[in-house]
């Protein structure tokens, strides 16, 4: 198929290199020029502008930072509704509110431009292995017909129902992901604390009942003192946000969602915005004066 990409980072970079790997001739959009070069050098077009990118292709695809981003791109001037031809179905990869994305879907209709949000799991990892998880939401015959791409760079594609699912589907799993990795950093800096060398507590755990994902993220950067930003706080605290935005919206109680923004709240307020999700420790370590994991490194 014809694919127009925008926004090439983390994620959407390996993500695009697998579509452009899996036969299909991409059309490729970001601000920054090395990574639109990444992504030439395996044979895409790079179009220069969001008009050049979109204008000529059936699928367009964005992976953005913050719903605002993608607000900008698919409805501000010179964006995709201005630019897109009619019958284009557009996919919103990130992680997105599910009202921003039916606040798009309802205005590139207009323009009779098909909208699905499609956000993906399982990080940069699993988006340069092609494994990533997409969690699609809307019209069905649409999906259908984007299966190839899909397939091309995630492995466990799934259609959630309606337009917004999607979103949904992806902000629940990660105030539960966020969450268990708070606790992990809470019980890694008791344990810690009381005396326990962090090698045998991690021996325990990650053998236990406490272990999770989560829990394993923030135990690897502990004991090898690397918080390089793969996933980084700041989007963390973005998906925490939404996750909170939607539970307003039905009247809701969440009891741990806020509390685990909080703790986002306080590494980005120590200056660790840019850092891995997990250095949701350092809030721990910080308070404490002690550091989980060997002295001395990356403090
Ligand atoms: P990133 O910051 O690494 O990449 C975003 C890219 O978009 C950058 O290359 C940036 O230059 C580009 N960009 C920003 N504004 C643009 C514009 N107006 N025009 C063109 N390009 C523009 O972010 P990421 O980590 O790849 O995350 C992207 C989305 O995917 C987010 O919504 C995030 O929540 C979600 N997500 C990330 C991960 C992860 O592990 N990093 C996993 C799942 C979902």
């Amino acid at each position: 198929m014809k694919v127009g990409f925008i926004g090439l980072g983390h994620m959407g970079g390996p993500m695009c290199r697998n579509i452009i790997k899996g036969g299909h001739q991409v059309v490729v959009h970001d601000l920054v020029a090395d990574a639109v070069q990444r992504c030439v050098d395996l044979g895409a077009t790079a179009g220069g502008s969001i008009a050049n990118t979109v204008s000529e292709v059936e699928v367009v695809m964005t992976s953005l930072p913050m719903p605002k981003d993608v607000e900008a791109v698919a409805l501000g001037p010179g964006g995709i509704g201005e630019n897109a031809r009619p019958g284009t179905i557009y996919i919103d990869l990130s992680t997105n509110s599910p009202a921003m994305m039916r606040k798009i879907a309802a205005e590139l209709a207009k323009k009779d431009i098909i909208t699905l949000d499609g956000p993906v799991s399982g990080g940069v990892v699993g988006a340069e292995k092609a494994t990533i998880a997409i969690m699609v939401g809307g019209d069905r015959a649409a999906f259908d017909t984007c299966m190839p791409v899909f397939e091309s760079f995630g492995a466990n594609i799934i259609h959630t129902g309606k337009l917004g699912n999607g979103c949904i589907a992806k902000l629940v799993n990660n105030m539960v992901a966020f969450t268990n990795m708070t606790a992990a950093a809470e019980g890694l800096m008791l344990g810690t604390a009381a005396g326990i060398d962090p090698d045998v507590l991690d021996q325990v755990v990650r053998n236990s009942s406490g272990n999770s994902m989560g829990y394993r993220g923030v135990a690897k950067s502990a004991l090898e003192r690397d918080f390089a930003p793969a996933f980084t706080v700041d989007l963390a605290y973005k998906d925490l946000r939404l996750a909170l935005e939607l539970a307003d919206e039905l009247d809701m109680p969440l009891l741990l969602g806020p509390q685990v923004h909080n703790v986002m709240r306080m590494a980005r307020g120590k200056d660790q915005g840019g850092e891995n999700v997990t250095a949701v420790l350092k809030v721990y370590e910080d308070i404490m004066d002690q550091q989980v994991g060997p002295a001395g490194k990356n403090r």
